[in-house]
């Protein structure tokens, strides 16, 4: 490999070594340093890439390493960017693109950032070193130093996840739990670090640790560029897939150092005009710990820190921002975008929602970008014609309790000692006991991807059982034939509509008393709304609600069992 790039202060911009942990600039003491590369020898950049691997070392002209010899990597980076067409479809929004970090060797984007940042230790011929986390970047480091054979010694909060913590300690880290907040668990990684004379890892301040971040615009671009030329026929038989830049980049932060190595990546692209724009950024916090978010809405230059985070979710617990919020507020500034909070019963939900709509099961750290994606698309911030990427940045895997709650399963006995024939039935008997408590519900309508959405909200409760028709005089035959517990109902539909449906079940004793909910595109004239008035449950308006809301209602409107 022949990397040629050049360190230089961001200050007095003096070219300074060509290690990347170096941490001041020795003329003007500033401790903000950037990195630049020769872009210009890089001009056949995307041809070069066809030939390489599916990992973030794809990229490594753009990466601070010099030998291959020392890179640590476990095939990192090169995660699967999908279309959330689930999601969108409940959102009304059809370009969501969801990131899967969670793919990553330790289930989160850490994992980049740990593979750069030891790389870079061994490249500088580190024995021992010192981290805080919040928790995946203590996994992330763990596993890597193992590998690199570096001692670490990882600073925690005592309200890391357990089971986090169980793994760190597998790796053989020493694991320091500090009884205090993160940023107090940082101060005491510090002061440790050096009364021990052990290179720490200073997060945003180490350059490996921020250009790690930019693989991930890396691979947005060009996997958003091979997306959209397979939606353009002229492009598809072409040689090369123009890159593309997405409308915005989305991700809940703590000390912020993904957008801010994720817009340096964008910046790189578009220097070497690989991309036209850069986008916006989403930056999201939970409302217990949002000091960028308020100090943003106060118009601050500087952040004001929080001193005591209350949050449960103790990836985003970073109190003090400090230079991360000075940073991101200027790309805010300069290319547009917001900053926004969310309570965590926002991102419970959410979490919840994602993993059922698109089987995508994220931490609570990410589904805060998932409940911040929702908050800006009703908030018409983000408009239906832009492309979205969600970071989606770690996995679930001990899934809270308090996500799920105690009655997750239904228990069946099994009978052992039961004939083989018996036994079957048995299971069939128990099997027919939990059909029993099982709720009947047609969904008449004839729009596919309306009657898919429906039947994904009802199917996420799991009580229902869901019989669809997609055209009225089929519906209306569907009802006869099953009686079910309940009718959703669309109103514009060839042959029978919706109004005929309801005066049908009005006519009809067996039918009459089954409760009936409209979900319709339509705008009602005052006649319309006359001729169901009386006769159905509720009416509600396609795209103008929550499903949250809807399955309320469906609850309420089903008879008690
Ligand atoms: C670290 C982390 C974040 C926050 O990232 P920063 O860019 O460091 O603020 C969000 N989600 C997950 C899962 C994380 O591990
Ligand atoms: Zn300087």
């Amino acid at each position: 490999m022949n990397i040629t790039y050049k360190i230089i202060c961001s200050s007095c911009h003096t070219p300074i070594s060509k290690n990347s942990l170096i941490e001041h600039c020795p003329q003007c003491g500033n401790n903000w340093l950037d990195i630049e590369y020769s872009y210009h020898t890089l001009h056949h950049w995307p041809d070069l890439l066809s030939e390489r691997g599916a990992s973030l070392w794809r990229y490594h002209e753009l990466l601070p390493i010099h030998h291959q010899a020392n890179i640590i990597s476990f095939g990192e980076g090169w995660t699967p960017l999908y279309h959330a067409q689930n999601l969108g479809l409940m959102l009304g929004h059809p370009h969501i693109y969801i990131k899967d970090e969670r793919q990553g060797p330790t289930g989160s984007f850490k994992d980049r950032q740990a593979s750069i940042a030891v790389s870079a230790m061994k490249e500088a011929g580190i024995k021992e070193a010192v981290v805080a986390s919040t928790g995946n970047v203590a996994i992330a480091y763990s596993a890597y130093c193992a590998r690199a054979g570096i001692k670490l010694w990882v600073f925690v909060t005592s309200s890391v996840p357990a089971d986090k913590m169980r793994e760190v300690a597998l790796y053989g880290s020493e694991v320091i739990k500090v009884a205090g907040t993160y940023d107090q668990a940082k101060q005491i990684a510090a002061e440790f670090a050096r009364s021990k004379n052990l290179f720490l890892d200073r997060g945003l301040r180490n350059l490996a640790a921020r250009e790690a971040m930019k693989t991930i615009a890396f691979e947005i671009a060009e996997q958003l560029g091979t997306i959209f030329a397979g939606h353009d026929a002229s492009l598809v038989n072409g040689n090369r897939f123009p890159w593309r830049a997405p409308d915005w980049y989305l991700q809940a932060v703590s000390g912020g150092l993904g957008p801010v190595g994720v817009m340096k990546g964008f910046q790189e692209l578009q220097a070497l005009g690989l991309i036209e724009k850069m986008p916006k950024l989403g930056i999201f916090q939970v409302s217990g710990c949002a000091p960028m978010v308020s100090s943003f809405e106060k118009g601050l230059t500087e952040a004001e820190d929080i001193e005591q985070p209350i949050t449960d979710i103790a990836t985003l617990a970073t109190g003090k921002p400090g230079k991360a919020y000075q940073v991101l507020r200027e790309l805010i500034l300069t290319y547009g975008g917001t900053m926004t909070a969310v309570t965590d019963g926002e991102a419970f939900r959410a979490l919840k929602l994602l993993a059922q709509m698109d089987g995508i099961s994220v931490e609570p750290a990410t589904a805060v970008t998932i409940a911040g994606l929702i908050k800006l698309i009703r908030q018409g911030v983000i408009s239906p014609h832009e492309t979205v990427i969600v970071n989606c940045s770690g996995h679930t895997f001990p899934v809270e309790k308090h996500i799920v709650g105690e009655q997750y399963a239904r228990d069946m006995l099994a009978n052992a000692n039961s004939e083989p024939h018996g036994r079957e039935e048995g299971i069939l008997t128990a099997l027919e006991e939990i059909d029993g408590r099982i709720q009947r519900i047609a969904i008449i309508e004839d729009n596919l991807d309306s009657s898919r959405l429906l039947r994904r909200i009802l199917q996420a409760q799991g009580d229902f059982l869901i019989e669809e028709a997609h055209n009225g005089t089929e519906g209306l035959a569907l009802i006869q034939r099953t009686r079910p517990n309940l009718v959703i109902l669309d109103l514009m539909m060839p042959g029978m509509d919706g109004f005929a449906i309801v005066e049908a079940m009005k006519n009809d004793p067996n039918l009459r008393h089954i409760p009936v909910i409209v979900v319709t595109a339509k705008e009602l004239s005052a006649i319309e709304r006359a001729r169901l008035s009386g006769k159905i449950k509720a009416l509600w308006q396609k795209g103008s609600f929550l499903d949250s809301d809807l399955l309320q209602e469906i609850k309420e409107a089903l008879p008690k069992t």
